[in-house]
Parts: C-alpha cells; sequence; structure tokens
C-alpha cells in the first residue's frame, strides 16, 4: 500500500494540482492540516482533497477560518487572510472543515498537525522538542506538518517499560534532525521517526516548490517528492483578491 502524505496545503491550488498529478500508483491521501488559510482557492483545494481517496486532520488555519480560534496569535497578514478566508468558504467546505479531527492514528502512525502533543500549536522546530513529544504517541512514527519545513526527526527509543504509561513506548534516547533527499527513499528501520513532508502550497526552505512524501507501507519507505508549479498564477489569484502582497510575494522565493 502506498500513501501520499500532503501538508500546508494553504488554498493553492496551482500547487495541490500539481502534487495530485504527480501522484502515480497511490492509494490513499493523508493531509496533515492548513488545508485552507494564505491562498486564493480553499473550496477548490477542499474540493479537490475530497475527490480523493483520504483522511484529513484539523490545522490552526482551518480552525482559525471556521471561527474555532480566534485569529489573535497570528500575524497581521495571517490573520487577514483568515479573515478573506472566512468570508469566501462555501457551507459544504466549512461543513467539512468543521469535521476534521485533530489527531489520527492508522497503519501504526499517528498524525498530528503541529505535534502530537500540541497538535494545533505546537511548532515542531528541534530534536529536543521532539525528544519532548515520544511520549505523546504510542506508534513508531508520526506525521506532522506546520512548520512547512521538511524534516525528519530520528530518534533512537528503545521501548522502556514504564508501569505509569502502559502501551505507550517510552524514550530515553535522543532525537537528531535528519535533512531529506529528493534522490532515494528512505528505509524504516528500527528507530521512532517524526518526519514532517513540508507544505504542499507555501515552502518554507528556500525552495519554492511544492512537497510531499509517499510512505510505501509494503516495502517500508518513504520518499521525499519536490514539483514545481505555476507559482504566478496563484500569486495573480492571490493579487485579484486583495490578499496581503507579503503572502504572495513568498511564493516566489519558498520562503
Ligand atoms: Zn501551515
Amino acid at each position: 500500500m502506498r500513501i501520499a502524505v500532503v501538508s500546508d496545503i494553504h488554498a493553492n491550488l496551482a500547487a495541490f494540482e500539481a502534487v495530485i498529478a504527480d501522484l502515480q500508483g497511490v492509494d490513499e491521501v493523508w493531509c496533515l492540516g492548513d488545508v485552507v488559510g494564505y491562498g486564493p482557492d480553499p473550496n477548490a483545494c477542499v474540493s479537490l482533497l475530497r475527490a480523493q481517496n483520504h483522511l484529513c486532520i484539523a490545522g490552526n488555519h482551518d480552525w482559525a477560518a471556521i471561527g474555532r480560534i480566534k485569529t489573535d496569535d497570528f500575524n497581521p497578514d495571517a490573520a487577514a487572510a483568515i479573515d478573506w478566508t472566512a468570508s469566501h468558504l462555501a457551507t459544504d467546505s466549512l461543513r467539512y472543515l468543521e469535521s476534521l479531527p485533530l489527531e489520527i492514528e492508522k497503519h501504526g502512525i499517528t498524525l498530528a498537525h503541529g505535534s502530537p502533543r500540541e497538535p494545533i500549536w505546537e511548532y515542531l522546530l528541534s530534536p529536543t522538542i521532539a525528544q519532548a513529544n515520544l511520549s505523546h504517541f504510542g506508534t513508531a512514527y508520526c506525521f506532522v506538518g506546520h512548520t512547512h519545513i521538511p524534516v525528519i526527526y530520528s530518534c533512537h527509543a528503545p521501548t522502556v517499560p514504564d508501569p505509569s504509561l502502559v502501551g505507550i513506548p517510552v524514550s530515553n534516547g535522543a532525537c537528531i534532525a535528519v535533512e531529506p533527499t529528493y534522490d532515494a527513499p528512505l528505509q524504516l528501520a528500527q528507530d521512532r521517526l517524526i518526519v514532517n513532508p513540508g507544505s504542499v502550497g507555501q515552502p518554507r526552505d528556500g525552495i519554492p516548490e511544492a512537497r510531499y512524501i509517499v510512505l510505501d507501507l509494503d516495502q517500508r519507505t518513504i520518499s521525499y517528492r519536490r514539483i514545481s508549479y505555476d507559482i504566478e498564477a496563484t500569486q495573480r489569484k492571490m493579487q485579484a483578491a486583495n490578499l496581503p502582497t507579503r503572502l504572495w510575494m513568498r511564493l516566489s522565493y519558498g520562503w
């Protein structure tokens, strides 16, 4: 079974369409949240996602767009984009976003937008934070988004019996951050992993391409993918919608 894992689509339809067009022999699409926010096509992105054999969890932008959290903690541009998104969400998109859970566990893998400890808000940005999260999920692997930065935290984490945490593997081992490579699959082995595929719709590692990963459960591999897309098509729509200038300019730089 092969699964495409996408995150942080952020209403960037051109980027999401390029990813969908790139999929080959994929049985399911798993989405790690932030389907909307920032970009100009929230309804079309929700529709394209729903057309896939998929599952999805909620991100902070999804919750803000449906009014479940306030935008006080968002920067002014992000908050402006949320206001725009909220006023343009179709009813069926709204209902769909309202239905998304915070966490899903499937095939021995945990999905959480920010982190398993704080699914909506925590930015999993360092090996230290990765290690602190190990006792907050009960599977060998966890997929997260939210930072928009592709990375793998590999944690040497033998299962330590702990009567207070029955069934949850507990780590005393440290995590390291591994930068993904795009030319060869990563073999899943003994170590526990927290995997961030990067962002489909707003990359932030300096390379302005849509990212996703393919998880092959039979081969037990993860392959990172990097796809160019029509950035200007998205930028033109954002300008026409009067979305903040900084938000469409950053797509050119992947930052
Ligand atoms: Zn995001």
